[in-house]
């Protein structure tokens, strides 16, 4: 079960409209409160005002939600001021001290449910994942109330992604209908970012420069969970830490992995 919110209450409710963290919140406790059995995940858009460290220790800290995932609001958004320098001076420091944060909870033998960092280490040591990880197009696809199938859930305004309708299209049609070639095919994070998001693979809303920007991003991302590689093996081959744990998503939640 993925809800929506993205991190402190004066973010949330700054992007999503006032009183929008505390019904989250609100549902997120009932569901607790009924014992469900499913893997609650706090779903984050992150931009401008986010400050990422803060935001997701905020979420992690509330003890509700299994596992913390975010993704970065990139696509579209024309709301930015100054993405560079956030990107500089507020994203990637925290991506590194949260980074940080995680391998030192790892040490201890505590997992933090921090599912960007989980996905990589999934493809590091597990299994590979889709491209592009979330499965959109080749593993997971949308239904529309009116039986429209989508590629991707998000692209509900471009025909490349209407690709049949559960009346009269069988599931093995859909299958191949999507790739992703270059310049994701070549590259050398390929295996962990897949490409990414199939929408802003297609789409490049941002233009080429955009996209690589992002890039830029996922590369540093990787870099830093790479850099822990030989420590998280050795921690495993140890049973410091709980394999089952690492091991996530179990099955593809359609979770986009790479923020
Ligand atoms: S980092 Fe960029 S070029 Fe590399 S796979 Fe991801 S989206 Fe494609």
């Amino acid at each position: 079960i993925l809800l929506s919110i993205d991190g402190v209450k004066e973010v949330t409710d700054y992007y999503r409209g006032a009183g929008v963290y505390d019904k989250v919140l609100k549902a997120a406790r009932y569901l607790r409160s009924i014992n469900v059995k499913a893997d609650l995940i706090a779903r984050m858009s992150v931009s401008e005002h986010t400050k990422l460290y803060r935001d997701v220790v905020h979420l992690l800290s509330l003890d509700i939600f299994d596992h913390v995932h975010w993704q970065l609001d990139v696509i579209w958004s024309d709301r930015w001021v100054d993405f560079d320098s956030w990107l500089e001076k507020s994203y990637l420091p925290d991506l590194k001290k949260l980074v940080n944060l995680w391998a030192t909870k790892l040490r201890e033998g505590i997992v933090l449910g921090i599912a960007p960092f989980l996905g990589i280490v999934k493809a590091m040591f597990f299994e590979d994942l889709p491209a592009p990880p979330c499965g959109s197009g080749v593993e997971a696809f949308a239904i529309n109330t009116d039986g429209t199938i989508l590629a991707c859930p998000i692209a509900v305004d471009v025909k490349w992604a209407k690709i049949g309708n559960i009346k009269d299209t069988s599931l093995k049609n859909l299958k191949s209908l999507f790739k992703i070639g270059e310049p994701c095919s070549s590259c050398n994070i390929f295996k962990y970012c897949g490409g990414r998001c199939l929408y802003a693979y297609y789409e490049r809303l941002w233009g080429e420069g955009g996209f690589r920007k992002i890039c830029r991003a996922t590369k540093y991302l990787v870099s830093l969970i790479e850099e822990l590689r030989d420590e998280i093996a050795s921690l495993i081959d140890k049973g410091k830490v709980d394999i089952e744990k690492l091991d996530y998503p179990k099955f593809l939640n359609t979770i986009e992995i790479i923020p």
